[in-house]
């Protein structure tokens, strides 16, 4: 596999005060709460896809949010930069350092108590560690249903998710990471901890803070705690993987689907050939649902809180019907047991997975209106052809929402150097055709390294000022994870 790496080996000097700073953070911290060893440090300075390699002068992983602040006010004193990290399963290179100046990272893990649980505000209180699996777990456990949910949700932690509005497979029902929040405890550039874990679900005292760090990835602040919303338990999921004949059917059966359950559609995944092609290839047990090859699938679920779900059942079998009927649906399969369901999941969750096995690709994590997806999809995959005739599409993603994965994979039989040398054309032509239907060049992943430089092609002028003034106003040196978003 060809390497994508953007690594550039640069020399840095710290000062006398950051030297100093890194002494102090140790004697803080005490020695069982950091590490400066090279190798243990290499899991938090490269990236999940490999492409970003930095390097830290310290990791540290504080217990609490006072041993959050402290270190960030020395920190601040020092000037020294700080990338604060969760999983790092970030897909655009914000939870890594530079390379090209000292930074210490701030990994939350440690920091993984839930605070409290309160079963009748439909609330939790977590800490930025928690790993998302394990907190959809505990609210299920109490018979609470925590929506949020996504491939990489057994090692991303919940200050991750919500440092990037993180969006995920539910998002058509419940909406993103900023809308599943109700209170934040954040510790701000210059070490003051903003305390907001309000449980409110009304609280409309002045402007609403919290919306500054969400999606702000790490660059506003360290988020330490949150106060998560909940929702009644499903009682009933039915889910099915169905061949559509064509992007447009997809998008008419998400219609139907909707008016036709009342509004029960929880996820809407669209599924690409290719996507399958690589999961059957490079995922041990993975199985094709249906009989025959098709060029689109999508993995419909419908969801039920009440008791007794069976009606909504029905209800499914006759929409399904109907859509073949109508030829929006060619084959289907209806999952008949939770293996079955978690089979289908398996087939959409290892996309991404098998697509870092297969080799290069080229990552587009774009949204446009729902209404114009096969529009899109139609014009923005003639333009990347025009660039290379040979690409491949690696289309997957949360339809429902109008969020698509547009990956482009090089083609078949090689010439990958040619590939990587058109990287910019293709970014430009996927994105120019988002520009034009009004769509975003990053739905869900974020900016990080990977997204700066367009940001600033995709933005207003306007926009862009509000955000610089932002930044500065509360980091106005700049520590909090720079080089990230602007
Ligand atoms: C297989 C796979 C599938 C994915 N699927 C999705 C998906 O469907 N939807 C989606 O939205 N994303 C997806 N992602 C991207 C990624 O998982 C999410 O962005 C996730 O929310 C990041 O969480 P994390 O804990 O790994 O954060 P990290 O990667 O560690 O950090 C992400 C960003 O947040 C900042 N940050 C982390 N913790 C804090 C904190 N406590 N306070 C302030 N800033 C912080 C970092 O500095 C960085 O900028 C996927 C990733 C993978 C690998």
């Amino acid at each position: 596999m060809l390497s994508l790496s953007k690594a550039r080996h640069q020399t840095y000097e710290l000062t006398a005060a950051q030297l100093e700073a890194l002494d102090k953070i140790k004697t803080v911290i005490g020695p069982s709460g950091y590490i400066t060893e090279l190798d243990a440090m290499q899991p938090h300075v490269v990236d999940w896809r490999g492409i970003y390699k930095g390097r830290a002068e310290l990791v540290v992983y504080p217990k609490t949010t006072q041993e959050v602040a402290d270190i960030v006010k020395i920190c601040a004193r020092a000037m020294l930069p700080i990338v604060p990290q969760g999983g790092n399963t970030s897909m655009c290179g914000g939870s890594v350092p530079l390379d090209s100046s000292p930074s210490i990272v701030l990994c939350l893990s440690r920091m993984n108590r839930i605070r409290d649980f309160d079963k009748n505000n439909y609330t939790m209180t977590v800490e930025a560690g928690c790993i998302l699996q394990k907190l959809q777990q505990i609210a299920s456990e109490s018979d609470r249903y925590f929506p949020l949910s996504l491939a990489a949700e057994g090692s991303c932690m919940i200050g991750g998710n919500l440092a990037t509005n993180a969006g995920g497979t539910n998002v058509l029902r419940y909406g993103n990471a900023r809308e599943l929040v109700l209170g934040l405890e954040v510790v701000l550039p210059d070490g003051q901890i903003l305390e907001g874990l309000h449980a409110l679900r009304k609280d409309n005292t002045g402007y609403d803070l919290k919306h500054l760090f969400l999606g702000s990835e790490g660059t506003l602040g360290i988020i330490t705690a949150a106060v998560l919303k909940l929702f009644p338990k499903p009682q009933g999921i039915y889910a099915a993987y169905c061949a559509v004949s064509s992007v447009s059917a997809a998008i008419e059966l998400l219609n139907r689907a909707r008016t036709e359950s009342g509004d029960c559609v929880e996820t809407f995944e669209l599924i690409s050939r290719l996507v399958m092609d690589l999961v059957l290839k490079h995922i041990p047990n993975s199985q094709d649902p249906l009989n025959q090859r098709y060029q689109h699938y999508v993995l419909l679920e419908l969801v039920s809180t009440a008791e007794d779900s069976r009606e909504l059942y029905n209800r499914f079998e006759t929409i399904l019907g109907k859509a073949m009927e109508d030829g929006l649906i060619l084959d289907a399969a209806l999952a008949q047991s939770e293996v079955q369901r978690q089979a289908f999941w398996s087939l959409r969750e290892n996309a991404t997975e098998s697509q870092k096995i297969e080799g290069a690709s080229i990552k587009h994590d774009i949204s446009v209106p729902i209404s114009v997806i096969p529009e899109f999809y139609e014009t923005a995959w003639n333009a990347v052809l025009e660039v290379e005739p040979e690409a491949r599409l690696i289309a997957f993603g949360h339809a429902g929402d109008g969020n698509l994965h547009f990956n482009v994979a090089e083609p078949e039989l090689g010439k990958t150097e040619d590939f990587i040398d058109n990287w910019d054309k293709i970014n430009e032509a996927v994105h120019r055709t988002v520009h034009k239907y009004g769509g975003s060049i990053s739905a869900e992943h974020g900016i990080g390294q990977l997204k700066r430089e367009e940001l600033a092609h995709y933005k207003t002028e306007t926009a862009l000022q509000v955000m610089q003034k932002i930044k500065t106003a509360l980091d106005p040196n700049s520590i909090m994870n720079p080089g990230k978003v602007i």
